[in-house]
Formats: C-alpha cells, sequence, structure tokens
C-alpha cells in the first residue's frame, strides 16, 4: 500500500487590457483580464501544476508547450480534464489560494469549486478555493496581475 502524494502549483499572469478574466473556468465580470498563450487562467494552471506535481508527471509546460499552436487560447478547463485522466490515482482533494486586489471572489468561489471539481470528475467538496489580496505590495498589489497557488493530494493505492 502506497501513502498518499502531495503536489504544490504556483501561477501568474499579467492583466492586459480586452481580455477575459477567467478563473477556474468561470468567466469573471472586471475591467481587465489576464494575458497568455491560452485562455490565461491562473488558478486552472496552479492547480494542474499541483496535480503534475503529486504524481510525478513533470509540469504544465512540458505537457502543454505555449510554443504549440494547439494551445494558443486553450480552454484551460479542458487541460485539467486531460491531466485528470493521466494521473493514475484518485484525487483526494485540491486546495487553492488566489492572489488578487479586484475583483472580490466571494461571490464566485462556488462556481470555480464546481467547474475545477467537475472536470477532475471528484465532489465539489474536495476543491476549495480561497482569495486573498496582497494588502497592495508588490505586482498583485499594483494590480499588474493575479497570482494563484494550490496544493493536491493523489490518493494512495
Ligand atoms: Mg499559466
Amino acid at each position: 500500500m502506497s501513502a498518499p502524494r502531495v503536489g504544490i502549483g504556483y501561477d501568474s499572469h499579467r492583466f492586459g487590457a480586452g481580455r477575459p478574466l477567467i478563473l477556474g473556468g468561470v468567466l469573471i465580470p472586471h475591467d481587465r483580464g489576464l494575458t497568455g498563450h491560452s485562455d490565461a487562467d491562473v488558478l486552472t494552471h496552479a492547480v494542474i501544476d499541483a496535480l503534475l506535481g503529486a504524481a510525478g508527471l513533470t509540469d504544465i509546460g512540458a505537457l502543454f508547450p505555449d510554443t504549440e499552436a494547439a494551445y494558443a487560447g486553450a480552454d484551460s478547463i479542458g487541460l485539467l480534464g486531460e491531466v485528470a485522466g493521466r494521473l493514475g490515482a484518485p484525487v483526494g482533494n485540491v486546495d487553492a489560494t488566489v492572489v488578487l486586489e479586484r475583483p472580490r471572489l466571494g461571490p464566485h468561489r462556488e462556481a470555480m469549486r464546481a467547474r475545477l471539481a467537475e472536470a477532475l470528475g471528484v465532489p465539489a467538496g474536495r476543491v476549495n478555493v480561497k482569495a486573498t489580496t496582497n494588502e497592495g505590495m508588490g505586482f498583485v498589489g499594483r494590480e499588474e496581475g493575479v497570482a494563484a497557488l494550490a496544493v493536491a493530494v493523489l490518493a494512495g493505492d
């Protein structure tokens, strides 16, 4: 019997004009969005890296290179679903924190949990999403971008 495996994920993306803000697969109303090769869903990217870390499957950049045209504008929730199919063990739980000054994510928390959990094929109660500001400090504080952190546990067999 093997022990559960834990993984950590971190990501950040820069704000840009004329982009939708998509976090955890949910379109969040805001005056700007995040820039990137894919849909720049920083939360989902952190969750993907946490899961890949737990499974020992390298990282999101190795699996889905941002130099590949196939991933231009990619739906990150779709990538998460693809990753879920490669893990080789059931997801125990996922916990994530989004670091941003605005907008407030409280009203969207349950939708983000549900969307992430659906892609992973687990009940929403196994996915937790938190948000915090950076108290005005650094790139998050200047509203230049958004950061996200996640941990994931894969069940032992
Ligand atoms: Mg990313």
